[in-house]
């Protein structure tokens, strides 16, 4: 986890640093506001407290990092709001801790880094190849060995690497695709928002053989899931 402390990384800009937004405090005050919001496992804080959301963020947008917000990251999409992430990650890891993890929209691959730090290999489909590029990037030089990513149409999942043990989108649909529910272990967990823009609903879904026992849990707000490439 040293890796991710922050003085290991020189693309954190001095006048970041300087303005103390990034600090350890401002991630701090992040952690009490999850905890608050319900955000319970210990193992998501941590990760959430030393993950440096700054650097998934344009340098213009860094003193707002640890706010509780969701942030654009250019071309119309969005770095995921902390909470979301956690409670996502949360709901993931609650049964057992998955070892293959398939994430339908890299964005600025925040969700696809605190997931990194917690199980075994990530898998994560950007169908914005930019996007996908500033991530791969990130990953990079953050150190971050157990990510594999992919520029494709998530629709679609990642069919040579499935099944996984547990599948997150972070895109909304109105359903979640078939392809998807197919590349799930027996006994895996899927966790997606689903429904139209306004109505969007967090949903888990535990697969036990043919039947899918499903927990609506909460209204969220995500971009929407597209098709095809971007
Ligand atoms: N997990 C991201 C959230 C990014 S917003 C983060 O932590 O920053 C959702 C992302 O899903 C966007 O980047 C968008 O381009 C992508 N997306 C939307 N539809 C998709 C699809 N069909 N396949 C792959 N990615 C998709």
């Amino acid at each position: 986890m040293s890796a991710l402390s922050d003085g290991l990384f020189g693309t954190a800009t001095a006048s970041a640093r300087g303005a103390g937004l990034t600090s350890q405090r401002a991630r701090d005050r992040l952690i009490s506001t999850l905890r608050e919001d319900g955000i319970a496992d210990p193992r998501v804080l941590d990760v959430i407290r030393s993950m440096p959301r700054h650097l998934f963020i344009d340098e213009a947008l860094a003193a707002r990092a640890y706010e509780n917000n969701a942030l654009p990251i250019g071309l119309g999409q969005t770095i995921s709001q902390p909470w979301v992430v956690a409670r996502m990650t949360e709901l993931l890891i609650a049964d057992r801790v998955p070892d293959r993890v398939l994430e339908i929209g890299t964005g600025s691959g925040y969700q696809a880094a605190v997931l990194a730090a917690l199980v075994g290999t990530v898998f994560t489909v950007e169908r914005i190849e930019e996007l996908l590029r500033k991530a791969r990037r990130l990953f990079r030089n953050l150190k971050i060995e157990n990510i594999r990513s992919r520029h494709d149409d998530g629709n679609i999942g990642w069919p040579s690497e499935g099944p996984f043990d547990a599948i997150v989108l972070t895109a909304a649909g109105e359903t979640v695709p078939r392809a998807l529910c197919e590349q799930l272990v027996d006994g895996g967990v899927l966790v997606a928002p689903v429904g139209p823009p306004q109505q969007q609903r967090l949903v888990r879904w535990r697969r036990n053989g043919d039947a899918w026992l499903h927990e609506d849990l909460e209204a969220v707000s995500f971009v929407p899931l597209l098709g095809g490439l971007g």
